[in-house]
C-alpha cells in the first residue's frame, strides 16, 4: 500500500467546498487522526496541503475556474496567495464559518480567562469543565460529518471542555482539571458565554465527641430558638473561616439527646456547602470547627472526604460495633446471681427489636434483630447497676434494658425479673473505617 490519494485532502476538499470552515472547525472533523496536536493545527495543516494542490492543479492543466473561486479563499493565508499568482488579483473575500462564525478560539479565551476568576473566587483548585449548548453549531457539525462519512471527529463540546480547561490551567499552573474529585464544575454556556460555577460541598472526615447531656446531633430549630444544643451548631465556627452557606453533620450512627458520646468519639463526615475559602489547612479547620463547642463538644478531623464517603458513614459505619456505658436502676435488690445472670444470658445474644415506642413517631414500625456482643456489670447497692454493654451498632440501649414493654427480648428486665431502667446512658466506642493512610478507624486516645 502506497500514499497516492490522500482520503484525508478529499474528505476535506469536498466538505470546504460545500461547507466554509475556520481551521479549528475542520481539523475537529478529524480530531482522532494523528496523536499531541490541536484541532487548529490539524486544520491549517490541511489547508495548507489543499492550497498547495491547488497549485499543482493550476500548473499542470487548466485548473476550472469555479473550483478556483470557491476553495481557495475557504484555505486561509495559503489560499489567498495561490489565487493571486494565479488570477493576478485578490480572492473573493473568505465567508465565515458555517459552525462558529469564527469566534471560537476568541470563545475559548474568553471563557478560560473569567472562567479563572470565578475558580478564583471559589479558592478552587481541582476543577472540571462543563458545556451546554444552545443553537445550531452541533447540529451543523454533526450533519457535515454524517453527510461525508467523517468517523474520525469530536464533537464541539467535547474540544470546548478540552481546551476552555487546558487554557486555565495554562493561565494559573496552580489549577488542576480534576475529573474523579473536583472541588467545582465552571459550566460554561455555549455560544452565549455565560458562566456557571457549581461549587462541591467541602467534605471533613473525622469524629466528634459529646461531652454533656442535652446536647443533638443535627440543629433543632424551634420558634423560641433551638430546643438542644447541637453538635451542628458547635460547628458553626467553621462557616466563618470558610465563608460556607451551612454545615450539615453526617454521622455513623447517633446517640440519643441524652447520651454522651465520650471515648473514641463517633465518626463523622462534616459537610461545609458552597464554601468560599477551601485551600485550608486540615488544623485550622478543626480550630475553627471547635471554637464554638462550648467545652462540651469536640471535633477531630483526619483529612477530606468524597461525597461518596457519606454513604459509606450512614450505612457501614453505623452498623458497626459500640460500647456504652448505662447507669440501670432496677426495682429490686441485686445479687451477685442477678449480673451474673445478665453476663451469661447476654454473651452474643440475638435481640429482637421492635421499634421503640418513643422514636415510632418518626421511624417505621419493624423489628430489629441485633447482636448483644457482651455485658459487663457492677453494682452500687441500692439497685443502682453500672454496665458495659458491647452491642451491634443500631440497638437501642435503653430498651434493651428495660424492654419496652415487651417490644425488646429478652431485656434485662425481662431477665433479672423486675423493672429495670437506664437512666444515664454515655456511649464509649464508635468502631470506624480507614479512609485514609492514618485513618480514623482506630480509637483514639484523648487529646
Ligand atoms: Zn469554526
Amino acid at each position: 500500500m502506497s500514499i497516492d490519494s490522500s482520503w484525508i485532502l478529499k474528505k476535506a476538499s469536498e466538505v470546504l467546498a460545500e461547507t466554509p470552515l475556520c481551521d479549528r472547525c475542520l481539523g475537529r472533523l478529524f480530531a482522532r487522526l494523528g496523536h499531541g496536536l490541536s484541532n487548529k493545527d490539524r486544520g491549517a495543516s490541511i489547508k495548507l496541503l489543499l492550497a498547495m494542490e491547488l497549485h499543482r492543479l493550476a500548473r499542470e492543466g487548466p485548473l476550472p475556474d469555479a473550483l478556483l473561486k470557491t476553495l481557495a479563499p475557504r484555505l486561509g493565508d495559503p489560499g489567498a496567495r495561490v489565487y493571486r499568482l494565479v488570477k493576478g488579483e485578490d480572492p473573493p473575500e473568505a465567508p465565515v464559518c458555517r459552525v462558529c462564525g469564527g469566534v471560537l478560539d476568541s470563545f475559548i479565551e474568553r471563557a478560560a480567562e473569567r472562567g479563572l476568576k470565578l475558580l478564583r473566587a471559589f479558592d478552587v483548585k481541582r476543577f472540571v469543565v462543563g458545556v451546554k449548548m444552545s443553537g445550531n453549531a452541533a447540529e451543523v457539525e454533526e450533519d457535515v460529518k454524517r453527510r461525508h462519512g467523517l468517523v474520525y471527529g469530536e464533537s464541539i463540546r467535547s474540544e470546548l471542555r478540552r481546551e476552555i480547561g487546558k487554557l486555565i490551567q495554562k493561565l494559573d499552573p496552580s489549577l488542576k482539571a480534576d475529573f474523579e474529585d473536583p472541588e467545582a464544575t465552571l459550566l460554561v454556556h455555549y455560544p452565549t458565554g455565560e458562566l456557571e460555577l457549581q461549587v462541591n460541598s467541602l467534605l471533613l472526615a473525622g469524629r466528634y465527641w459529646k461531652r454533656g447531656r442535652l446536647i443533638s446531633q443535627a440543629y433543632w430549630p424551634t420558634v423560641g430558638g433551638p430546643k438542644y444544643f447541637s453538635v451542628e451548631e458547635a460547628s458553626w465556627g467553621i462557616l466563618k473561616l470558610t465563608g460556607g452557606e451551612r454545615v450539615v453533620v453526617h454521622a455513623a450512627g447517633r446517640e440519643d439527646v441524652d447520651a454522651r458520646m465520650l471515648g473514641t468519639g463517633r465518626p463523622l463526615i462534616l459537610e461545609v456547602k458552597t464554601p468560599r475559602r477551601r485551600q485550608v489547612p486540615l488544623e485550622e479547620l478543626e480550630r475553627a470547627a471547635n471554637s464554638g463547642g462550648k467545652g462540651v463538644v469536640e471535633f477531630r478531623f483526619d483529612g477530606t472526604a468524597r461525597r461518596r464517603d457519606i454513604r459509606l458513614y450512614k450505612e457501614e459505619v453505623a452498623e458497626k460495633k459500640k460500647a456504652y456505658k448505662a447507669l440501670i436502676v432496677v426495682e429490686k435488690k441485686i445479687t451477685d446471681a442477678d449480673m451474673e445472670a445478665l453476663e451469661n444470658e447476654f454473651r452474643g445474644r440475638l435481640i429482637l427489636q421492635r421499634t421503640p415506642r418513643r422514636v415510632l413517631h418518626r421511624r417505621p414500625d419493624i423489628v430489629r434483630r441485633r447482636r448483644v456482643h457482651a455485658v459487663k456489670c457492677r453494682q452500687y447497692g441500692g439497685g443502682v447497676l453500672e454496665c458495659l454493654i458491647v452491642a451491634e451498632g443500631g440497638l437501642y440501649v435503653k430498651e434493651l434494658v428495660s424492654g419496652d414493654d415487651g417490644r425488646t427480648t429478652p431485656s434485662f428486665a425481662e431477665v433479672l425479673g423486675a423493672r429495670a431502667e437506664c437512666v444515664e446512658l454515655d456511649v464509649i466506642s464508635v468502631e470506624g473505617v480507614k479512609l485514609f493512610g492514618s485513618g480514623p478507624s482506630a480509637p483514639h486516645g484523648s487529646r
